[in-house]
């Protein structure tokens, strides 16, 4: 990439500016392209379980005590916990401003149709119960990434437990495939400017713009409180945790939020928010390997707020006013809702059920309400996905400053 005398986050730049255009006047003739968008996203998935299995193990087994292990646990989990919240709050207060459900003129009719792309997920007990794998293989396999992090962690702190030669052992052989890993990441990541325009392409194929003009003021809604966290609350606790500048920060993980924005999911974004976080903000390799994929599947602001948004716009369509206690249950479920939803695109979108579930709304009219929530939901989910990552980012930057 170099020798064209381009920076390969330049080159990625200018493949999705280029993208966009491209897509919008000509996205029906190029509908070949999709295939090398679906053949990078398949790439960064082949990474994803091996390096987050690995880097978890390894992380937690190179702390040195368990002190030390619980302390950055504990943080990083506050963080998570913190930002989410402040990310829901920024939807709630907005919701509160705009009441986006009040100018709504749904086609109501065919909701059949629509709601039956979105599955429902189960309940929040059943969710947590199956977060242990009954066979960690089986979770390996079926790249179930909650019960892939509950094994690996428990695995990682079981080696500090055994032998010092039982654990070097297998931390020689971890620890090669995790660098065989990065190794193959790097290839992938060289692919990104070629692979993100057919993502993008694929993206704006897929969009339904017919249902825009009835939900204008949700996507309004949603789309000001996500650029809200975007610009102002994340960049805020950034500097108020660590006095890094924002603007360098996001310059160092422009790679990560671009591939967000196209692939829209942070899964398949996480091993390049790896790369950017250990090599250009200069996080200690255990604590980028440790926050990284953990934040990738757990960590979500802008979903978060997302749940919390579309639960109220749902509840507001239907004609229902939530009281104080209502708005406080959709914003504790939006929160663990946000920790269920997968990091894969309109994730988010399935686990909105639990939230309006909670304030006992449910039925074929809600339904039919989150079958056109999904229909626009692609541009909402490309920000929610590069929020999400750059969440992660500055959760490990926070995590790491604390600990000089
Ligand atoms: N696509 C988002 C992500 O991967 C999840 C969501 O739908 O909110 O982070």
């Amino acid at each position: 990439m170099k020798k064209l005398g381009l920076n390969q986050h330049w080159l990625i730049l200018i493949s999705f500016l280029i993208a966009i255009p491209t897509g919008l006047l000509f996205g029906e003739h190029l509908q070949f392209l999709e295939h090398i968008g679906t053949a990078f996203i398949r790439l960064l998935k082949m990474i994803i379980v091996p390096l987050v299995t690995f880097s978890i193990i390894n992380a937690l087994a190179r702390f040195e005590q368990s002190a030390e292990l619980r302390r950055i646990g504990w943080k990083t989990l506050g963080y998570f916990m913190i930002s989410s919240l402040a990310a829901i709050m920024v939807g709630l207060i907005l919701f509160n401003f705009i009441n986006p459900g009040l100018n709504v003129d749904l086609p109501v009719g065919n909701g059949a149709e629509l709601s039956l792309q979105v599955n429902r997920p189960e309940g929040l007990i059943e969710i947590l119960v199956n977060i242990i794998p009954s066979n960690p293989i089986q979770a390996l396999a079926e790249m179930n990434m909650l019960s892939i992090i509950f094994f690996a962690v428990l695995f990682g702190i079981a080696l500090t437990k055994v032998s010092p030669q039982m654990k070097e052992n297998f931390l020689g052989f971890s620890e090669s495939i995790y660098e065989v890993m990065i190794v193959i990441t790097n290839w992938v990541i060289a692919l990104i400017p070629i692979g993100i325009f057919g993502l993008v392409i694929k993206a704006i194929n897929q969009t339904d713009v017919s249902f825009f003009k009835s939900v204008f003021w949700y996507i309004i809604t949603l789309g000001s409180a996500l650029l809200i966290i975007f610009f102002i609350i994340q960049p805020l606790f950034l500097y108020l945790f660590t006095r890094k500048s924002p603007i360098l920060h996001l310059r160092q993980m422009g790679e990560a939020v671009i591939t967000a924005l196209a692939t829209s999911s942070s899964l398949a974004t996480m091993p390049v928010s790896m790369k950017c976080v250990e090599q250009n903000a200069k996080v200690p390799k255990k604590i980028t390997n440790f926050i990284i994929p953990l934040g990738a599947t757990i960590n979500m602001d802008a979903s978060a707020a997302f749940e919390a948004v579309g639960a109220l716009f749902i509840a507001q369509v239907l004609g229902f006013e939530l009281g104080f206690t209502q708005q406080f249950i959709v914003v504790m479920t939006a929160l663990l809702a946000s920790i269920g939803a997968a990091g894969v695109p309109s994730a988010g979108i399935v686990v909105i059920f639990i939230v309006i579930e909670a304030i006992g709304i449910k039925g074929s009219a809600a339904d039919f309400i989150i079958g056109v929530i999904l229909a626009v939901d692609r541009p909402l989910d490309i920000m929610r996905t590069a929020i999400n990552i750059y969440g992660d980012t500055i959760a490990a930057v926070v995590v790491s400053e604390s600990e000089k």
